[in-house]
């Protein structure tokens, strides 16, 4: 595989979006930062001492910065802060107004623009919650909210009703209730922890953190999302993956939505974490201008699999208040998936979900294969378009007789 250094000779990255670009692995190089001692630049901790978090330090690393965005940048504190690792920045093509990269982390002052069906919790995780931190919404499965820190700021995020506590939402976990409701709770036997990101933690709180819940007997199966391997790969330290993998079966839940957000940086610490026996899948947003490309979007899936990732969801953008400028369409989902399945590997073909605004959980959206179920057969496309029948009674038993010739239906 190859292997190049994002920055170019200019100190800017390239802007190419052809396919063998978008799958060819860089690093993000060090831009701005290449005076800074290789020990500092690979230590997490300096990494978020030194975030880029005003507008004045985006004007002084981001000449280019548009008065769209200027101005988000100066409101950001209000809704949700402006945070951005150096690493990550370094991906920006600040010649490209709508790089992939800078529209993920960078606001704009459409975020103060909210539709009258936007919402601030559009999944209902707060009315869902039975204690303080964690949500309790399918019937086997627990959603345990550890901080509400990230160690850089997504514009369409979710959670932004509470992460960085932009809005005054006072988020206080309180593990010893959310443990306590959890262990009470035999029927619970799946822990997702999230936030925020759990493993902004220090590894010791974690540790003490997961021995708690892997103490409860009936907790079967633990998890982590976290997009910390894309925003800060550096905190995959050996010594972090030796910490987590005591907890098996552990999976940790990545999220990642542009090729170019898979570095030589991100490729290194996934291979640590797998190499630490832990499953990894992934969790993609569509966003418009960011993945909603069948092209751009097939390069990423394939090259999350050259990091030893399974892309697990594709998730329709959330009705997030202020988040319109980032929504792909539905009718834009559909048609990425047709793309996507029987025209590359199945393990790279993910499930497209829609949380079903206020609260419904995920709804899997899919186009669609099954053309028609008739008396003597049910009759199937594949992804060429070609019609097939497979023949069975309508109540599910095998034929008796071979069935009627078919008639092909139209395609819809
Ligand atoms: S990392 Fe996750 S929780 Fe944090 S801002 Fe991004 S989407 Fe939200």
């Amino acid at each position: 595989m190859q292997a190049e250094n994002l920055s170019t000779a200019s100190g800017e990255p390239p802007s190419g979006n052809s396919l063998p670009n978008l799958k060819t692995f860089r690093s993000a190089g060090r831009g701005y930062w290449h005076d800074v001692a290789d020990a500092d630049w690979n230590d997490w901790r300096w990494q978020l001492k030194h975030r880029i978090t005003t507008v004045e330090q985006l004007q002084k690393f981001l000449p280019t910065l548009t008065p769209e965005e200027y101005a988000g940048a100066k409101l950001a504190n209000t809704k949700l802060a402006l945070a951005i690792t150096p690493y990550f920045f370094n991906l920006i093509n600040p010649a490209d107004e709508n790089c992939p990269i800078r529209l993920q982390v960078i606001p704009k002052l459409a975020e103060t623009h909210t539709a009258s069906w936007e919402m601030s919790d559009p999944c209902g995780e707060d009315s869902h919650s039975p204690v303080p931190g964690l949500v309790h919404r399918y019937p086997d499965r627990v959603l345990f909210l550890v901080t509400d820190r990230c160690a850089a700021y997504c514009r369409y995020c979710t959670r932004s009703r509470l992460v960085s506590n932009a809005t005054g939402y006072d988020f206080h976990p309180e593990f010893d209730k959310q443990i306590a409701y959890i262990a009470a709770h035999p029927e619970i036997r799946d822990v997702l922890l999230s936030g925020g990101d759990p493993l902004l933690l220090s590894d010791e709180k974690l540790e003490n953190l997961l021995s708690r819940l892997r103490a409860i007997p009936h907790v079967e199966f633990l998890r982590i999302g976290s997009r910390i391997p894309t925003f800060l790969p550096q905190r995959i330290t050996p010594e972090l993956c030796a910490m987590l993998k005591q907890f098996h079966p552990l999976f940790l839940s990545i999220h990642s939505n542009h090729p170019r957000e898979l570095t030589t940086e991100v490729r290194a610490a996934l291979g640590r974490l797998a190499d630490a026996g832990i499953p990894l899948g992934n969790q993609t947003v569509l966003l418009k201008h960011v993945n909603d490309d069948a092209d751009v979007m097939k390069a990423h899936l394939q090259k999350l699999l050259m990091c030893r990732v399974k892309p697990y969801y594709i998730y329709q953008c959330d009705l997030i208040a202020g988040s319109a400028h980032l929504r792909a369409s539905v009718r834009t989902g559909l048609a990425i998936m047709e793309k996507l399945r029987g025209h590359t590997t199945g393990y790279a073909v993910p499930t497209y979900v829609i949380d079903a605004p206020g609260g419904g959980g995920k709804v899997p959206v899919s186009p669609e294969y099954v053309l028609s179920r008739n008396a003597d057969r049910v009759v199937i496309r594949n992804f060429e378009g070609k019609i097939f029948e497979y023949p069975e009674a309508a109540d599910g038993s095998p034929l008796s007789q071979p069935p009627n010739e078919i008639v092909a239906p139209e395609l819809v």
